[in-house]
């Protein structure tokens, strides 16, 4: 061999895995091999070094696809939820991923995105004209919130406060007549909805403790106190206010417009999760709201808490999504990003933490798919909800978490995705009943004592 050889063969070496080379050493006559490589030519040594460089990238064989639905979700849906699925996924990867950072940011909600949201047409691919739900409708809803947390969280939340907890309380506590007239506007979000339950003072203990009043005046009623953390409310059309009616302890449900005399919002500013949604401070002073958008048929606390049931489920499938995204991202950053001299995704202890993010989120989506039946049966509970959006929001946390600290140092920039997803995931945590009151829900069901207070 001469000396170019020798050069030429160093060369080649160092570009293969040395794992590779001492396990093929174990196979074969290692002299027989340099001998065979000192007497190629220049191309065929060349080509082979090309060869051998694809192979240390992992690039012999086309990867398998980064796909988070592992246990084939996507077969258990129909024709039409598939064309649901497809649609959003669409959506969000071509019009919110290329903008979502800039807006979150910003603490902006990217309002130029309504009209594509409005075309979209997905609020009627749940509910019928007339308010009933179609058939698979929660599954229909929940793989479209996955589909849309998946990519940003933020944007599931702004869609689950309008189709979610607006719409139903409308058709739970509006009258006929209000149900037609709101109900088909909010269904092609013509109008957008809020809803404003939370207080400043009062959070989880807000079914005994609603300090917002409400007393009759004529033909309107007059509404006083504050609501905290009101997603969509710095835009909405309509937003539902619940107060306590001053002479006899009723629960009330009013739609208050913008334009209502002694209403006023404020954007809550200088959040670390969900910065999209753009959350309200609402002051009522003596704010006045005709009789005729009292919703007509709540009086207590039930028409709430139904409401809340059927959107906690929600809240469940936005944990799947975020989890869902933040694997996907991991994965696809495990096989470009190369240390030691080769891609990051060859170590064990990284493929562990994919295994395990992948665990995550495929009991996620089954959990969620067996909630969704249930809801679609009619005998989802309350604690059903719950038990899902507490599994589920501790086991998106966990995952998330894993995705930062796979992607080093680029998991706290933004442009790598998984930072958004990892605050995003602090409020799904503790919204729609913070984990630990979902969980007292589910420990009343399971032991039959209330451990609340
Ligand atoms: C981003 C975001 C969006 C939101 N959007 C809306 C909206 O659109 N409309 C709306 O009405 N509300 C909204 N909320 C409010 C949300 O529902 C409340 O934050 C939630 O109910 C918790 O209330 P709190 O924040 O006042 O916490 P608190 O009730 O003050 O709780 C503080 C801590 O104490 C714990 N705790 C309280 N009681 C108990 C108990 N009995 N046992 C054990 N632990 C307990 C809680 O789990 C929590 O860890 C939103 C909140 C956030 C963060």
């Amino acid at each position: 061999m001469d000396f170019n050889q020798m050069g030429r063969l160093l060369k080649l070496a160092e570009t293969v895995d040395l794992d590779q080379v001492m396990h093929l050493a174990e196979k074969v006559d290692l002299a027989e091999v340099i001998q065979a490589i000192a007497g190629l030519d220049q191309a065929t040594l060349d080509a082979m070094v090309k060869m051998l460089k694809r192979q240390a990238n992992g690039q012999s064989h086309p990867p398998p696809p980064v796909d988070g639905d592992f246990y084939r979700i996507a077969d258990l849906l129909t024709d039409e939820q598939r064309a649901v699925q497809q649609r959003v996924r669409r959506f969000m990867e071509t019009e919110v991923q290329p903008i979502i950072n800039e807006y979150w940011q910003r603490d902006e909600f990217p309002k130029r995105l309504l009209p594509a949201f409005r075309e979209l047409d997905l609020i009627r691919a749940i509910f019928n004209d007339d308010g009933s739900r179609k058939p698979g409708a929660s599954l229909t809803e929940g793989i479209a919130t996955m589909e849309m947390a998946r990519v940003d969280v933020s944007t599931a939340t702004f869609f689950g406060v309008h189709a979610g907890l607006a719409i139903w309380s409308i058709l739970l506590g509006g009258s006929d007549a209000q149900v037609r007239a709101w109900l088909p506007k909010l269904l092609d979000m013509e109008v957008i909805g809020a809803f404003g339950l939370t207080e400043p003072e009062v959070g989880s203990a807000v079914a005994g403790g609603l300090t917002t009043t409400c007393r009759r005046d004529g033909d309107a009623w007059v509404l006083n106190g504050e609501k905290k953390w009101i997603g969509n409310a710095t835009f909405a059309d309509v937003i539902v206010i619940w107060a306590r009616e001053e002479a006899s302890g009723a629960v009330r449900g009013f739609l208050v417009r913008p334009d209502n005399p002694g209403y006023h919002v404020e954007k809550i500013q200088g959040k670390i999760a969900l910065r999209a949604v753009e959350n309200g401070h609402i002051t009522l002073t003596d704010c006045r709201v005709p009789e005729a958008d009292r919703l007509q048929k709540v009086d207590t606390w039930r028409t709430v808490a139904d409401v809340l049931r059927a959107t906690r489920a929600g809240v469940a499938w936005q944990g799947v999504g975020c989890a869902m995204g933040a694997y996907e991202h991991s994965l696809r950053y495990a096989r470009e990003r190369r240390q030691f001299g080769r891609p990051i995704g060859r170590f064990q202890l990284i493929q562990d933490k994919l295994v395990f993010m992948l665990g995550n989120v495929t009991a996620m989506q089954t959990l969620c798919v067996r909630l969704a039946q249930l809801q679609d049966a009619g005998l989802m509970r309350d604690e059903h909800a719950s038990l899902a959006k507490v599994f589920t929001a501790a086991r998106c946390r966990d995952t998330v978490a894993l995705a930062r600290d796979l992607h080093g140092g680029n998991g706290i920039l933004l442009d790598h995705h998984v930072a958004r997803h990892f605050c995003d995931t602090e409020a799904i945590y503790s919204y729609e009943g913070t984990n630990e009151i979902n969980s007292l829900v589910v420990g009343r069901a399971i032991t039959g004592e209330s451990a609340f207070v």
